[in-house]
This record gives structure tokens, C-alpha cells and sequence, in this order.
């Protein structure tokens, strides 16, 4: 596995490989990052992972700073899923003086654009720019950022970028928690109580199965198991399009539910997606 730092690198490194899937990352890998790596690594042959805390994407006071990272035991667990090529830039290499060019991508009335404005912004701007970089075959997301997920799709319709994606499903802790880097914020107390995301997309997931289609009741057997939970404060529970994400206000058969509670400083966020696709 080769690890560079600088886009001049990957350049160098990139015509080694004929096919090259690519995951995107910031970092504090977890079994859902690998799972990704895996996906890349299975589908093309070769498999690159960028670790980038992504400065553009995060408000001024969020977790920009504090966000987790331990790049020696990030390396280990990338060779061990298969990455063939690892990516690790300083913000400095990504955003040199004088950068001023952003991608907006629109999607306004996506629930977590509308919670942390300019963050789509920020994630479109450096995927683009590390599909530039490391001009990958295929690439692969997960679900766990669903809005994330329909942001990129039309990044690379929009843009016409020359690759695949691929879209992997949500990696879970034993009790239903999606995992993630964040995770590693929480006290005992909140990991034990964050359960609540996932029993109470599985509600909505049963209650659908049972022939409900309204929005705004769906929407309710969500929040009242959310808000049974003292230490949870909700931020949003949402039914959007699955592909414009505009907010449902009428019965469907598919929706994307998602959801984003604070426990204390760290907010989680989780979804499901209803009916066909
Ligand atoms: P992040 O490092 O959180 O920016 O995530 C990098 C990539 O891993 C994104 O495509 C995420 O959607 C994906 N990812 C994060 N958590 C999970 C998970 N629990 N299951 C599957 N994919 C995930």
C-alpha cells in the first residue's frame, strides 16, 4: 500500500492502476469505512482512500478542531481492507492560496443543507476536487449520509464527471447504531441511549410496512420514541423525496426518513429509506 500526501504524488502513482475505486473519508476509520474500501477493492481490482478532515465543510463552531483522527492506526486498517493507494493531504495542499473556486449543489430543501448551511457546499467542492486528483474508475459512499449520497449523484450528473457510483449500505453496532467517527464522542451513557435512532426508524419502517403513508404520522411515531429519550434533543426528523429531497406533503410509497439528534455536543444522524427504489 502506498501512502502519499501530495497531489503531485497521486499523479505519479495513479497510471499503475487500470480501474481504481475510490472512498472518500475523513478519517477514524470504522468497520463502515471499510466496508466501503472492500466494496472499492472487489468492484475495480485497486482500491485509493483519502483521509481529509474536510475544512470547508464544517461551520464555525462545529467539531472541525476536536474532530477524531489517528492516521497510524487508519493506515493499518486500510491495508488490511484491501487499499492499495491512501491518500492523506494537509488542508494547505487542498486549499493553496488563493483557491476561491466552490461548487454549490443546489438541494436546498434537504433537511441536513437546511440544519448546517453550506456544508453540502464544502463536501461537493473537495469531492470534486478528489475525483480530480485521484481520477477513480468507480466510488463508492454509504447511505449512513443519505442526503450526502443524492448531493453527490448530482454532482457527477450535473458536472458530467466521468465516474460510477456505488452506494453501500449502513454499517451497524450490534444494538442498531450506525457506526461512525463520532461515536467515539459519546459518554456511556449517550452510546446507550442513541440506540434510540435506530428503534425509532424501525417503528417508521413497520409502521410503513403496515400500509401508513402519511408523512406527517410517520413522522410522529419517529419523534414520539425520540423524544421518550431525556438525554436525545432532536434536530429534525424529515420525509423528503428520495431524489430532490424536497419535503413530502402527501402520501407516497417511497421516502427517505432521516433523522439528527444532539446528545450533548454530538449530533448523530441516521435514515431509512421507505418503500421501493
Ligand atoms: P466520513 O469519514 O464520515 O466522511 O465518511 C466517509 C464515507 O464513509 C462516506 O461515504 C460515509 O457515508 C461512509 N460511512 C460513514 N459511516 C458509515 C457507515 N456506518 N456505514 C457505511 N458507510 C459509512
Amino acid at each position: 500500500m502506498q501512502v502519499v500526501s501530495t497531489i503531485a504524488e497521486v499523479r505519479a502513482a495513479r497510471p499503475a492502476f487500470a480501474q481504481l475505486g475510490f472512498v472518500p473519508t475523513m478519517g477514524f476509520l470504522h468497520e463502515g469505512h471499510l466496508s466501503l474500501i472492500r466494496r472499492a477493492k472487489a468492484a475495480c481490482g485497486a482500491a485509493a482512500v483519502s483521509i481529509f478532515v474536510n475544512p470547508t465543510q464544517f461551520a464555525p463552531h462545529e467539531d472541525l478542531a476536536r474532530y477524531p483522527r489517528n492516521l497510524p492506526r487508519d493506515l493499518e486498517l486500510a491495508e488490511a481492507a484491501g487499499a492499495d493507494l491512501v491518500f492523506t493531504p494537509t488542508p494547505e495542499e487542498m486549499y493553496p492560496p488563493g483557491f476561491s473556486t466552490f461548487i454549490d449543489p443546489g438541494l436546498a430543501h434537504g433537511a441536513e443543507n437546511a440544519a448546517r448551511p453550506g456544508h453540502f457546499r464544502g463536501v461537493a467542492t473537495v469531492v470534486a476536487k478528489l475525483f480530480g486528483i485521484m481520477q477513480p474508475t468507480l466510488a463508492v459512499f454509504g447511505q449512513k449520509d443519505a442526503e450526502q449520497c443524492v448531493v453527490i449523484r448530482k454532482l457527477v450528473r450535473d458536472l458530467d464527471l466521468p465516474v460510477t457510483l456505488d452506494i453501500a449500505p449502513t454499517a451497524r453496532e450490534a444494538d442498531g447504531l450506525a457506526m461512525s467517527s463520532r461515536n467515539s464522542y459519546l459518554t456511556p451513557d449517550q452510546r446507550a441511549a442513541a440506540v434510540v435512532l435506530i428503534r425509532a426508524l424501525r417503528a417508521a419502517e413497520a409502521v410503513f410496512a403496515g400500509g401508513e403513508r402519511d408523512p406527517e404520522a410517520l413522522r410522529r411515531t419517529v419523534l414520539d420514541i425520540l423524544v421518550q429519550e431525556p438525554l436525545g434533543e432532536v434536530d429534525y426528523v424529515a420525509l423528503a423525496d428520495l431524489n430532490s429531497l424536497e419535503p413530502l406533503t402527501a402520501p407516497a410509497e417511497a421516502a427517505l426518513l432521516s433523522l439528527a439528534v444532539r446528545f450533548g455536543h454530538t449530533r448523530l444522524i441516521d435514515n431509512a429509506i421507505l418503500g421501493a427504489i
